[in-house]
């Protein structure tokens, strides 16, 4: 299996090229050449595999090439080391809890995968691989998650000030060893771009070996099909047609749930629900693509003004508007909305959302007024404890500190300032 570049001025790389590349020579994403199907008994007797066993079916021919069978086994051990539970909210609705990894978000399954290779593939090299990451919030505290002790591997997570909560701050702060933290006078945006500025610097890339952790690269996008497959596995016996909705930001999370689909997963359709920051859900009433500057939301791991990943989509569908409408619907909600759905599921439904799982069950409720007859998973993205001012202002209720996040709490935060990309390119080179 090849990968290539949607920009298509770029050489098809083997897997392990476009890990260690992140993004392709010629700024583009990287795309697997083909996807094919999974047997349709796979999905028929889905409940009689484990969690390991679909994964390593649903990565395998994506990463065979390059990572032997028993190494990828090991890999999926490590990454897939607790669980993904499908939590019934009404008759009709469920959340699907992503959040019970070390870090407390999905992202802790894209990072650890990610990590878990790179260290697989830098083993016996002589020069060491620097991962640089811009984070809007729970990027950062995953990577830096996956990747501490990873040989051969240093990380630099740029992050923007004041704009990720105090938690977020700290699990990507707080770690040390092979890990540092640059906090940037700016937006998420702008840490995107210096980031992007980076992997097209020659004269830096001429020193050092440079590749990224966001969810471009594929090592991190690719395995986050897992848990739509388990939820898949725990829902198999619904009658109503199963949607998923998924607070998006980067949509890179969706894009994988669509590959899933792809594998033969028999869902249909997808709901991407953003904050205020509604390119997609503009770009799904209006046709037209324009991107926009990030706006500050309460669900601020989705404060994303031009998705990344959105080209993927759009890719997946030969950029055929109306088919990619027959399995898309987007929607978009002020944080006045999140807060009240925040209320509703605490005080109507007995379950404590955090806000961009509260932007999901609002996608969900909004298909729902013209597709009454489906069974709709929310993807809930995060703890609630992660955005503990936001969540426990709105309920009014205090929220117990898990253990996972009381280990950073009391550890001290450690990251050097920076403003402009000739500042980050002064930190990389002295280092
Ligand atoms: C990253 C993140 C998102 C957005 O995911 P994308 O893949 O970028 O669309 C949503 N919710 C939480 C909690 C996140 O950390």
């Amino acid at each position: 299996m090849k990968y290539y570049s949607l920009n298509k001025q770029a050489p098809n790389v083997p897997f392990k090229e476009a890990v260690i590349n992140g993004i392709a020579p010629d700024k583009g994403l990287y795309f697997p050449e083909t996807i094919s199907q999974l047997p349709t008994a796979f999905f028929e007797n889905i409940e009689t595999f484990t969690e390991l066993e679909i994964a390593f079916r649903a990565i395998h021919q994506f990463v065979a090439a390059d990572i032997p069978d028993t190494t990828l086994e090991a890999i999926l051990k490590k990454v897939l080391d607790f669980n993904f539970p499908v939590v019934p909210i009404d008759e009709h609705t469920a959340a699907l809890e992503l959040f019970h990894g070390p870090t407390m978000a999905f992202k802790d399954v894209g990072a650890r995968f990610m990590a878990q290779c790179l260290g697989y593939f830098s083993k016996g090299q002589h020069s060491e691989v620097t991962v640089l990451v811009a984070t809007s919030g729970d990027t950062g505290g995953a990577v830096a998650n996956g990747f501490l002790g990873v040989d051969g591997v240093k990380v630099v997570i740029l992050y923007p000030k004041g704009k990720v909560s105090d938690i977020q701050e700290r699990q990507l702060t707080t770690l040390g060893q092979n890990i540092t933290a640059l906090r940037v006078d700016g937006t998420f945006d702008d840490c995107q771009r210096m980031v992007k500025t980076a992997f097209l610097d020659q004269e830096l890339l001429k020193k050092m070996k440079l590749t990224s952790a966001n969810s471009i690269n594929v090592a991190r996008w690719l395995p986050q099909m897992f848990y739509f497959l388990f939820a898949f596995k725990q829902v198999q016996r619904q009658e109503k047609e199963v949607v998923f909705s998924v607070p998006s930001g980067n949509f890179g999370n969706i894009c994988a749930g669509m590959v899933a689909q792809r594998l033969g997963m028999p869902v249909n359709h997808f709901i991407a629900a953003t904050n205020r920051n509604d390119t997609v859900p503009r770009y799904m009433r209006e046709k037209q693509y324009v991107a926009k500057p990030s706006i500050a939301t309460i669900s601020n791991a989705m404060d994303v003004g031009d998705p990344s990943n959105f080209v993927r989509i759009r890719h997946l569908y030969e950029d055929n508007f109306d088919q990619l409408a027959n399995h898309l619907s987007s929607y978009a909600f002020t944080d006045v909305k999140t807060k009240e759905a925040l209320q509703h599921l605490y005080t109507e439904k007995k379950y404590v959302a955090d806000p961009h799982g509260a932007v999901g069950y609002l996608g969900l409720k909004k298909f729902r007024e013209t597709h009454p007859e489906t069974y709709g998973i929310f993807l809930e993205t995060a703890h609630p404890v992660k955005f503990l001012d936001v969540v426990e202002e709105t309920i009014a209720k205090k929220l117990p500190v898990p253990p996972q996040i009381q280990i950073v709490m009391d550890k001290e935060k450690r990251f050097q300032d920076i403003a402009t990309y000739d500042h980050l390119k002064q930190f990389l080179l002295e280092r």
